[in-house]
């Protein structure tokens, strides 16, 4: 654990009124925490959306919505976020008619709070490229990838991007986060840039670009605080949604998910990324979309010098994580996740008995895996996913606070190559760190600047 050691103490931290000397007597101080799984835009962006979570019947929807599309031109499409019905007095979604009433001309989408349902009005639906199975163009009820993708289909302004960041990133800095691995597309990274070049940017961000655009990823040059990793890549789905790929696993309904990619398409990334100098990291949930991971990797150089990466790793069976840890991969779970995980939750919802083999954090570590802890904002906060590990409902997957910590600090500097900067930290160099008191957030120093104190 590290120690603020005496040249610390001596200098104190700066902060925008100067010098000031902090003592913590009864608080803990750790490296700034890396979350190693987030979508930034997409927080900040939900943020500057309207949010109707707080409504209590259709009437209040529709007054509320009406105020927010007042000032808003024609071009701009309005998102409005976090509807739930079982909350009204109406209990019913609300219709296309409604909102064509609202506005014939203005675009309105309202993103249900599950985020896999939406309802359109016919100006929206009218700027939606055709070709989508998951839209009903007569009752402009949107589903599943249609919803996820709202933002490649109304890809929001360089303005709009660039503020959702900053909203973003101030939320992510009170709760002591310093360093994300962030999931994105080419033009998010280019906003990341424009603000580092305006001194904006105080997190460090370590991007992974979607597949999607592989041929944009050439163009993108690291920076100081915005580094190109590597590529982002789907194996299978989710286990709420039933599409994770499962093989010994099997869901209540039946199914058995659904794999995306090949073990020769495993193979030919790898190949890719190696001769490129890129990191992989293979979103996979279900055995089966692990252990094609693992074939896949059958040519890649035992130390793994690359670093590649599974994403979640979540229903990993015992002979898995032991090739795992023999292939040296990097596991980047989500200790979050462990809320769906107890008895009669989501996950034995889905998967019935076998459910309790999930997010095995203890396991893994025993084997001597190496992991890097992160939220995939499900929420977002270490201290929340390090309240989960440590109380986690099966021995399998408790791990203690300090080894949480680690995973949170050390964990996520290892997977972006950081590991040097860590340990000039604690030589007493420049650095980040972060004070907590009990279970919140006092203070977060980044660079030696405090960037948040608690009032
Ligand atoms: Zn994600």
């Amino acid at each position: 654990m590290l120690k603020i050691n005496d040249t610390w103490m001596k200098d104190g931290f700066i902060t925008s009124k100067g010098k000031k000397k902090f003592s913590f007597p009864d608080k803990e101080i750790y490296p700034g925490f890396t979350d190693s799984h987030t979508h930034l835009i997409q927080l900040g962006l939900k943020k500057s959306n309207l949010g109707l979570s707080g409504v209590k019947s259709k009437k209040e929807l529709f007054k509320k919505l009406s105020i927010w599309i007042k000032n808003k031109s024609s071009k701009d499409i309005v998102i409005a976020e976090d509807w739930d019905e079982s909350n009204w007095i109406e209990k019913e979604f609300p219709t296309k008619e409604e909102l064509n009433r609202i506005s014939r001309n203005k675009p309105i989408i309202l993103r249900r709070v599950c985020g896999h349902i939406a309802i359109a009005n016919d100006a929206a639906l009218s700027r939606i490229p055709r070709g989508w199975e998951q839209i009903n163009y007569s009752t402009g009820i949107l589903k599943e990838v249609v919803v996820l993708k709202l933002n490649e289909i109304f890809p929001p302004s360089n303005q709009k991007l660039r503020e959702a960041i900053l909203l973003a990133q101030d939320e992510l800095i009170e709760l002591g986060i310093v360093s994300v691995h962030d999931m994105m597309i080419p033009d998010y990274f280019r906003a990341y840039q424009s603000l580092e070049r305006e001194g904006k940017l105080k997190l460090f961000i370590y991007a992974f670009i979607t597949e999607d655009y592989l041929d944009e990823i050439k163009e993108l040059i690291s920076s100081k605080k915005v580094k190109l990793a590597g590529i982002k890549i789907f194996m299978d789905g989710s286990i709420g949604a039933r599409t994770a790929a499962l093989q010994d696993y099997s869901y209540n309904s039946n199914g058995k998910g659904l794999l995306l990619k090949s073990k020769e398409q495993v193979q030919k990334l790898i190949e890719f990324a190696n001769k490129n100098g890129y990191q992989l990291a293979f979103h996979a949930i279900g055995d089966l979309a692990i252990q094609t991971v693992l074939s896949g990797m059958e040519k890649n150089p035992k130390e793994n010098p690359r670093r590649h990466r599974i994403e979640h790793f979540e229903l990993a069976r015992d002979d898995q994580i032991k090739e795992a840890v023999q292939k040296r991969i990097i596991l980047s779970m989500q200790p979050n996740f462990l809320k769906w995980s107890k008895p009669g939750g989501l996950y034995e919802q889905a998967l019935g008995r076998n459910y309790k083999r999930n997010n095995r954090f203890a396991s893994i570590l025993d084997e001597g895996g190496i992991i890097t802890f992160g939220s995939d904002g499900m929420p977002y906060g270490p201290l929340n996913g390090l309240e989960h590990s440590t109380s986690a409902p099966f021995p399998s997957q408790k791990i203690d606070r300090k080894q949480a910590i680690k995973l949170y600090t050390e964990g996520g500097a290892f997977a972006s190559f950081r590991e040097k900067e860590l340990r000039r930290l604690e030589k007493g160099g420049k650095g980040d760190l972060v004070v907590v008191d009990k279970d919140s957030i006092y203070i977060t120093v980044i660079n030696n600047k405090i960037e948040y104190l608690r009032s």
